[in-house]
């Protein structure tokens, strides 16, 4: 029987996001340069919401949560990359 992934009906955007930022960035979002985002620090740009883009307040790089990973540029909303990290997460584990 093959395997479901409830995931899309379980999890909204926002919280799809929370758990990508937490697996992508564990120490928290940085810039480019590698500047921390400060926890109160407000979005640049919310048209992406809530994918957010902030410019850092050091060098003015604007990032978002993709920058500087392989998601970087997609255009893929988060829940969609939840489902893609957790099926590459499952078939790692299940080849070795
Ligand atoms: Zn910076």
């Amino acid at each position: 029987m093959a395997m479901r992934f409830p995931l899309t009906d379980l999890l909204d955007e926002q919280e799809s996001y929370n758990f990508l930022l937490k697996t992508l960035h564990p120490d928290g979002m940085k810039c480019k340069q590698g500047h921390a985002l400060p926890p109160d620090q407000k979005p640049h740009d919310r048209r992406r919401d809530p994918i957010f883009d902030y410019r850092c307040r050091i060098c003015g790089n604007v990032f978002n949560l993709f920058t500087d990973t392989v998601w970087q540029g997609s255009q893929y909303d988060c829940r969609k990359i939840v489902l893609i990290v957790r099926g590459v997460a499952q078939s790692t584990s299940t080849s070795t």
